[in-house]
């Protein structure tokens, strides 16, 4: 018999303590070979003063056992507290969010019989960096930060999770066709790694045609790998058309720690009565000893469980008169799991992974490919409210102070809120005070050609900014435009 393995447990607040406690009785009872290490987070800690929600001993803890065992926690709303999941899963590198998904069927009612579906959900970038500013009167923005090797470890993570789990198939979810250098490169990276694993189909699909087929025939799909936000959207869609929030685990993977937890809140409106379902817990359990290399306990709990859900001992949430057999509370729904230890389901499908096969996922560190880069322009944000508001009066006044810069920028357009308005803009189109103006080497090809870009120095881009300030323009932001190997790293405005 293995040793123990420690495991940090934070029972959590609402249904969270009921439920953990529930999961913690069955995994004992099925032997599981773990030591938990109790810590406090979220409520309580927030209403002590810290607005962190965690403190030192519990950041220590979870460091020291590298596995956070965590039952939902309530974030106070009103106040300025961030979300104690988003500081978990960034602080701790935590890259991938894996959240099996599957039908019940005929026991948890739900439309989609057969779907068995895995979102894999990038959990540490995106727009989720929260870098947030309001630059002008009017406009506000949110940097959507996407990176190779974030996206390369997520994906990568995706194909390792299909072969381990014998999947088929991974779909790479992206807004490509809009988000041509972001999504972009999350595209480009899964076609990079999707081609070291021919024994996988690879497919790709924009995400909004996508979330409309998950929530319309999930049986479809097998694995997916998305980024962040488009990953929060439809793992929410793929628990709820399964039938019940409450069914759900998901693992949070990091190179050195990971976190297990079920995907809902801590439900509030139904704590302290035992009627929580635990089964979204006890399936986030069932990940952590996989991951911790005990799948011959999983393996025991999950058919019990599938029994016990075959048995129609159901609970508020998924109990269905005609169907379900007793209505059952959290604790006597553990209790009839740990009844049935040992034994397996009839008609669900038990559990399939063989208990010799290596479930270890290991991402190779990353490598940096030095390119070379050029800087060949700059797009200087500018907030300008004119009267009349018309592109060509600050269009012209801006290619005059290009010139009289003198330095190798000129002005090649002005785009607001992305559509080009100078030169050539439509009368139609509607102005803000936030104006874009893209000034490259003046050295381009003639209209209709594509740019040939020319190197310009950084002293060209801040000689310009102080030509512009001692203008009268407020300069709010910079983004340096440059290539790399010679490849464009901009994108070019709507209509440019
Ligand atoms: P919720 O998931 O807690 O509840 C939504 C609905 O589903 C409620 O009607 C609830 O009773 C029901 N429900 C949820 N889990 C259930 C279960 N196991 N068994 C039976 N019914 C269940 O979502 P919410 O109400 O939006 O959020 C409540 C609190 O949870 C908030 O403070 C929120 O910030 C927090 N939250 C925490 C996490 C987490 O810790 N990972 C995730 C989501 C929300």
């Amino acid at each position: 018999m293995s040793q123990k393995k420690a495991i940090t447990v934070a029972r959590g607040d609402g249904i969270g303590p009921e439920i953990m406690d529930a999961t913690l009785r069955i995994l004992e009872a099925a032997g599981a070979r773990i030591e938990p290490e109790y810590i406090d987070i979220g409520e309580k800690v927030y209403l002590a003063g810290n607005s962190a929600g965690i403190d030192r001993p519990a950041w220590d803890s979870i460091r020291r056992t590298k596995l956070l065992f965590k039952a939902p926690i309530t974030t106070p709303q009103g106040g300025g507290y961030k979300s104690l999941n988003v500081t978990i899963r960034k602080s701790l590198g935590l890259f991938a969010n894996v959240r099996p998904v599957q039908a019940f069927n005929p026991y948890v009612e739900t439309h989609y019989p057969d779907m068995d579906v895995v979102i894999v959900r990038e959990n540490e970038e995106d727009l989720y960096a929260g870098i947030e500013h309001r630059q002008t009167n009017d406009v506000t923005q949110c940097l959507k930060l996407i990176t190779r090797p974030g996206s390369e470890k997520v994906i990568r993570y995706a194909f390792e999770y299909a072969r381990t789990y014998n999947r088929r198939k991974v779909t790479c979810m992206i807004k490509d066709n809009i988000m041509k250098v972001t999504d972009g490169l999350f595209h480009k990276v899964f076609d990079e790694i999707a081609a070291e694993y021919p024994d996988i189909e690879a497919h790709q699909q924009i995400i909004d045609i996508g979330t409309a087929r998950v929530a319309t025939a999930p049986e479809r799909y097998d694995v997916i790998v998305t980024p962040n936000l488009y990953g929060d959207i439809i793992s929410d869609v793929v628990a709820e058309v399964s039938g019940s929030v409450g069914m759900a685990g998901s693992a949070n993977i990091g190179t050195e720690v990971s976190m297990f937890e079920a995907i809902h809140g801590s439900a509030p409106d139904i704590a302290g009565q035992n009627k929580a379902n635990p089964s979204g817990l006890i399936n986030a359990a069932l990940q952590m000893l996989v991951h911790i290399g005990q799948p011959d306990v999983a393996e025991q709990i999950h058919n019990a469980w599938l029994r016990t859900i075959e048995d129609g001992m159901h609970t508020a949430d998924i109990y269905r008169p005609g169907h379900s057999v007793h209505l059952v509370g959290t604790s006597e729904f553990a209790d009839a799991i740990i009844d049935r230890l040992g034994q397996a389901p009839e008609r669900l499908r038990r559990w399939s992974i063989d208990s010799d096969t290596d479930t270890r996922i290991t991402i190779p560190g990353y490598t940096r490919h030095a390119t070379t880069k050029t800087l060949v322009g700059a797009d200087l944000f500018v907030d300008w409210v004119g009267d009349p508001m018309d592109a060509n009066v600050i269009g012209t006044d801006l290619e005059r102070l290009a010139t009289e810069a003198g330095g190798a920028l000129k002005l090649k357009m002005i785009t607001n809120r992305g559509v080009k308005v100078y030169p050539d803009g439509f009368p139609e189109t509607f102005l803000t005070d936030h104006w874009r103006c893209r000034f490259v080497n003046s050295a381009t090809k003639p209209a209709g050609e594509q740019t040939d870009y020319k190197a310009v120095e950084h002293t060209d881009v801040t000689r310009l900014m102080d030509v512009l300030t001692a203008g009268g323009y407020e300069v709010i932001k910079t983004e340096n435009l440059y290539l790399f190997d010679g490849e464009r790293g901009f994108s070019l405005g709507q209509g440019e």
